[in-house]
């Protein structure tokens, strides 16, 4: 079998897979060729690839060759009308938002595979991209903020005086806001941190985060450990607390998602005004809306002297180790569906190949994007 690994386009510096990954399926037998120049960005030259057993060759011929074709990102148009039936694509994708290119893959009989929604269960963790972007994505915007920050983040006492430690709100405690908070409090700021699950409040707490607690939150069993919608009159409790948390501190970072929907719209822009100058939102939802009223993904909107960052993508910021982690959760996903002779072996029986995959055949396997299809 032969694996195809893309280049990805745009301000994208992340490969799939780095080439120190490669011998890892080499051994397994599986073939591979890597599209011109794909690891430049990440600091993986040609060269290396080449030094692992890849075969560096341009975009047509993997689509032309390659069995399975690995991106980071979705596939574009272009892309998806090149792609033939006995072809698997695999990059993340987000389909339960992105439910246009599902029905494209489900039109053409298209194999698809969606990293994001490896099931977050303990077998499948080493598979969980989600989670590793979310890491990167958490440490990242803590340094980011401490940068921009007019004032420090730890306490200082100085001969020049005593300086007061920045005060931190993070809202949503999954995987990004736990590494935020840990590397904002190693970096010495008074950390809050708030989510609807109760569950999150002693992992915040041994990682030195204070909880704000918010009484009355609706929690579902059915949600596979994520956040549901919340009533409104939970939502005007959460509102007052979140303000008077948001007015004390000079950095909020909002982790806030729920899978499939639009981010809760948590700090209006009223709120945003009671900040004090100089303050940072940095909105890691971005991308499905933000946390934040004010939030523009993709770009910095400065608001009453507070700067209100909707980067959503700060893996690329911190490509290298942000590829070799991708890419190792990609080997270990590989290792479920290529066999020992380098032959593909798709065995739906297997929770985690079936929740993966998205399309197949004419049908789709993950049981939420085929009830979030089915009820367009
Ligand atoms: P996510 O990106 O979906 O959401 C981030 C956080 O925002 C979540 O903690 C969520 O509860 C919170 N949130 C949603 N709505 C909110 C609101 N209105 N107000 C405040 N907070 C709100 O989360 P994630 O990091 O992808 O993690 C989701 C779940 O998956 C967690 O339970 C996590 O522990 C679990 N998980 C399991 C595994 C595993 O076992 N393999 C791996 C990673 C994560």
């Amino acid at each position: 079998m032969i694996l195809g690994i893309l280049k990805e386009s745009g301000t994208e510096t992340r490969v799939a897979m780095l080439p120190e990954i490669l011998p890892g399926l080499t051994e397994q037998k599986v073939e591979i060729l890597v599209e011109k120049s794909a690891g430049s960005k990440a600091f993986a030259p040609d060269e290396a690839y080449v030094e692992s057993g890849a075969k560096v060759v341009s975009r047509e011929e993997i689509f032309a060759k390659a069995d399975l074709l690995l991106q980071i990102h979705p596939p574009s148009e272009e892309d998806v009308k090149k792609l033939k039936e006995s072809q698997v694509w695999i990059s993340a994708f987000n389909p339960l938002w992105e439910t246009g290119l599902v029905k494209t893959f489900l039109q053409q009989g298209l194999t698809s595979f969606s990293l994001d929604s490896v099931p977050r269960t303990t077998r499948a963790q080493s598979m969980d991209i989600l989670s590793s972007m979310a890491t990167v994505a958490g440490y990242k915007a803590v340094l980011e903020a401490a940068l921009r920050l007019p004032t420090f983040f730890p306490m200082f006492m100085t001969a020049a005086g005593t300086i007061r430690p920045a005060n931190v709100l993070i809202l949503g405690a999954g995987v990004a806001g736990l590494q935020a908070t840990a590397i904002a409090r190693k970096l010495g700021a008074q950390v809050y941190v708030f989510d609807v699950r109760a569950a999150v409040k002693e992992e915040v707490k041994s990682l030195g985060g204070k909880f704000v607690e918010v009484e009355g939150a609706t929690e579902s069993k059915d949600a596979g450990g994520y956040a549901v919608e919340q009533t409104e009159e939970y939502k005007q409790k959460q509102q007052q607390a979140i303000d008077a948390q948001a007015a004390k501190s000079n950095v909020i970072i909002c982790t806030a998602q729920i899978p499939g929907k639009k981010a809760p719209l948590l700090i209006s822009k009223e709120t945003v005004g009671k900040m004090k100058p100089g303050s940072i939102i940095i909105d890691l939802a971005a991308s499905t809306g933000g946390n934040c009223e004010l939030t523009k993904n993709d770009e910095t909107v400065v608001y009453k002297d507070i700067a209100i960052i909707g980067q959503s993508n700060y893996p690329a910021l911190t490509p290298l180790d942000a590829s070799r982690m991708f890419g190792k959760n990609v080997l270990n996903f590989l290792k479920l569906i290529v066999d020992g002779e380098g032959a593909l072996n798709l065995n739906f029986e297997d929770e985690i190949v079936k929740g993966t995959c998205i399309t197949h055949k004419g049908e789709i396997y993950n049981e939420r994007v085929k009830s979030v299809i089915e009820n367009i």
